[in-house]
């Protein structure tokens, strides 16, 4: 097949566009869709001077998806002194795993001179992830433990290190799954939370509600999220980007996997399924939030650490005491 843009050797056919792309074309229409969505979600604010940059944080695991987010990151404001990059790598205490995918978050930052901080589990808990997996005193997936210390780190080490925004590799199909998995739970708060948290423009609405809020969370943004997966993974391996494909031993959602096949069959036989799962929903979510903005919990400090909780312990000070009652 040829590409429909210039002719040469396609290297994808996009059923949702019905376009084929070669190599060339498909990473220049990656990269206008992740600068439209910036543009779109107002990431860069019209504030933003060299002497007042803003500070961005990229979760950077070395996977495919942070790792095309960050080069492409790079590229675009390299020269633009209105942004400060910073990677945050978080090591988990995986063996096997998480050793090989930081050295390819080492290759790339120092390749392009992005200051890098890598944050362990050990070092901050005192836990690996092969001991909680092990131990597992909740009766709890490995990933619930992970997810809890995993936004716990991402958050307070954004904060220290002066993030306006946390900006993480998530992609269409992640999105498109979480969508659907938020929705079949039935869980409207969650749909709410998430659209406060993660989907909601910058810069205000028009009831001048910003993402992010609720003061308490810095704010997310996933640049990628417009990108599927498979354009993400043929993006990392065309520009030849250090990324690490393994497979974490512990990974064990479920639930997810049925819905990721479900998503791939419908998508299969119905192109453009993930595209309309997404815009549908962002519609619901900022419905749901504007309804559930009134109700939405007060945060109480943790009494053990003093992170945001709605009760006395927060989710992952509870977790470190069951573990350490193993
Ligand atoms: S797959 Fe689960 S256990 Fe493994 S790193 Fe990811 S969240 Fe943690
Ligand atoms: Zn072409
Ligand atoms: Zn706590």
């Amino acid at each position: 097949m040829e590409c429909d843009k210039c002719g040469a050797d396609a290297v994808l056919h996009a059923a949702y566009s019905g376009l084929h792309l070669c190599e060339e074309h498909l990473c220049a229409s990656v990269e206008k869709r992740v600068h439209r969505r910036i543009r779109d979600d107002n990431l860069l604010p019209k504030d933003a001077t060299p002497e007042d940059p803003e500070t961005w944080v990229i979760g950077l695991s070395g996977g495919k998806d942070s790792v095309v987010l960050t080069d492409i990151l790079f590229d675009t404001f390299e020269a633009d002194p209105r942004v400060e990059l910073v990677a945050l790598s978080i090591h988990e205490g995986i063996d096997g795993y998480r050793d090989e995918s930081l050295d390819a978050c080492k290759e790339l930052t120092a390749d392009r001179d992005i200051r890098h901080e890598v944050v362990s589990y050990a070092d901050e808990f005192d836990i690996r992830m092969d001991e909680v997996a092990e131990d597992d005193p909740k009766d709890m997936s490995a990933c619930a433990y992970c997810g809890v210390f995993r936004r716990d780190v991402l958050s307070r080490y954004a904060d220290d290190l002066g993030a306006d925004k946390l900006l993480t590799g998530h992609n269409l199909d992640d999105e498109a799954e979480t969508a659907l998995m938020n929705f079949l739970e039935g869980d409207i708060t969650q749909i709410a939370q998430q659209f406060d948290a993660s989907l909601g423009p910058f810069g205000g609405d028009e009831h001048g509600h910003t993402r992010g809020d609720s003061g308490e969370f810095i704010p997310r943004a996933k640049p990628l999220r417009d990108i599927p997966e498979r354009e993400v993974a043929l993006y990392a391996r065309l520009r030849e980007l250090p990324a690490h494909i393994t497979e974490c031993p512990h990974s064990s959602e479920a639930y997810r996997g049925e819905i990721q096949e479900l998503l791939y069959e419908l998508e299969e036989r119905h192109p453009g399924t993930r595209h309309s799962i997404m815009a549908g929903y962002e519609k619901l979510a900022a419905l749901a939030a504007s309804e559930h903005r009134s109700e939405s919990p007060n945060f109480d400090e943790c009494e053990n650490c003093g992170g945001p909780t709605t009760g006395d312990l927060c989710r992952k000070c509870g977790l470190l005491d069951a573990l350490e009652a193993v």
